[in-house]
């Protein structure tokens, strides 16, 4: 490795982690604030042209930091106007490729970034758990997926730029919580990004702990992926539910939701698989959990996936279950599908790596559809 390459990098750097770092250079720390502005307000990733520092200071931060963005492979447009970049991270290692979305509606851009290569949880209907993981994405990936997608927004004449960010990419974001909450912070600093608190949604499949260590460090919105009302069929779909039962799972989120004060609402993630979790029985079951919980509950009909045995249920079964969470007084939508023909949907993200061997897509198969006969036995 040569030198260079053991650089700090000054993209992904919160505002504490700059100041410290031009402290180091012994330039005072509120210097941060000029950095931050130049890095995102005027997208100035050159150190030399940052002009209102001395010449000296440019050139000393130049000499020692990179400016590493990650590599754009491809970008898809979809038909409803859903973008999705294949990008390779330039600073995490070899570890393949990632995704990012960005999803326009109205006045709103979603950003939907990746925190990880690949995912070690394996869900049983997602993608991309199906690929295994590859590695944690480093601040500077995280923060950089942003960048891009910012830059491309106003390259389109876009007036809004990107107005809420969700990590529902690849990757399980608390499980690499420390990259993540200081890409979070950028996210959120007036002199950087400038979302508010809320508009920045980390979505979970329940790890507890992660939860646990938020709070008092963030006040972003916390999301967690339920999907099921019980812990045997959970265990089934999401087998981290071994570990962290949904009990526990509410219960850190509760009080993670009591450090953000009474406006704020938990989203409770629910991808709808027919025959699997979408009975009315199962929609009365949940509204019962979630009694004492303020949520918002988003239901995601299924998005294909290759290989798999799964289906999304009909939109009469898909009305019928929310029409139960909503007669009984809960707050829920049903998540439009977006971008489904680039593979851009909840649940698609692979990062083009289909390297899978037949195999193991066999063995996933039958695990689902003894999962569909497992539980048409009981219904
Ligand atoms: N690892 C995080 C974020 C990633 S996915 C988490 O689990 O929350 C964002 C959401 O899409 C999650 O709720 C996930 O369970 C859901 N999802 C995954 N595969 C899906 C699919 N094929 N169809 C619909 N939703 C899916």
């Amino acid at each position: 490795m040569s030198m260079s390459e053991d650089l700090p990098q000054l993209l992904g750097m919160n505002r504490e982690a700059l100041a410290e770092f031009l402290e180091s250079l012994g330039c005072p720390s509120w210097r941060a604030v000029q950095v931050l502005k130049w890095l995102y307000h005027q997208r100035q990733l050159n150190a030399e042209h940052m002009t209102n520092l001395s010449k000296d200071l440019r050139a000393r931060i130049k000499e020692s930091t990179r400016v590493d963005l990650p590599k754009i492979l491809c970008e898809n447009l979809s038909q409803d106007g859903v973008r999705k970049w294949l990008m390779r991270p330039a600073c995490s290692g070899d570890v393949g490729a990632i995704e990012t979305v960005l999803i326009p509606d109205g006045t709103r851009n979603t950003l939907c970034v990746s925190s990880q290569a690949g995912c070690a949880l394996a869900c049983t209907f997602c993608a991309t758990g199906r690929q295994g993981f590859s590695g944690n994405l480093h601040s500077a990936d995280i923060i950089g997926q942003v960048w891009i997608a910012e830059g491309r927004l106003r390259e389109l004449g876009d007036p809004h730029g990107i107005t809420n960010i969700v990590f529902m990419g690849m990757g399980e974001p608390l499980l690499n919580l420390k990259s993540v909450l200081c890409a979070v912070d950028v996210m959120i600093d007036d002199c950087a990004f400038g979302l508010a608190n809320h508009r920045v949604t980390l979505s979970t499949a329940g790890i507890v702990p992660g939860i646990r260590s938020m709070k008092g460090r963030t006040s972003a919105s916390l999301a967690i992926s339920l999907h099921a009302p019980d812990d045997a069929l959970r265990t089934q779909l999401v087998p981290l539910n071994r570990k962290y039962s949904i009990g526990e799972l509410l219960q850190a989120s509760r009080e993670y939701l009591a450090t953000l004060g009474p406006r704020r609402r938990l989203t409770v993630e629910y991808t709808l698989i027919r025959g699997i979790n979408d009975s009315t029985n199962q929609a009365r079951a949940l509204t019962k959990l979630l009694k004492e919980v303020r949520c918002n509950i988003n239901l995601i009909p299924f998005n294909p996936v290759p290989g798999s045995a799964f289906e999304r249920p009909s939109e009469i079964t898909i009305r019928g279950f929310q029409r139960v969470l909503l007669d009984s007084g809960c707050s829920s939508i049903v998540r439009r599908t977006r971008g489904d023909e680039i593979d851009a949907a909840c649940g698609q993200l692979v990062g083009g790596v289909s390297v899978r061997s037949t195999r193991s897509q066999q063995a996933t198969g039958r695990m689902e559809m003894d999962l569909i006969r497992d539980v048409s036995k009981v219904a």
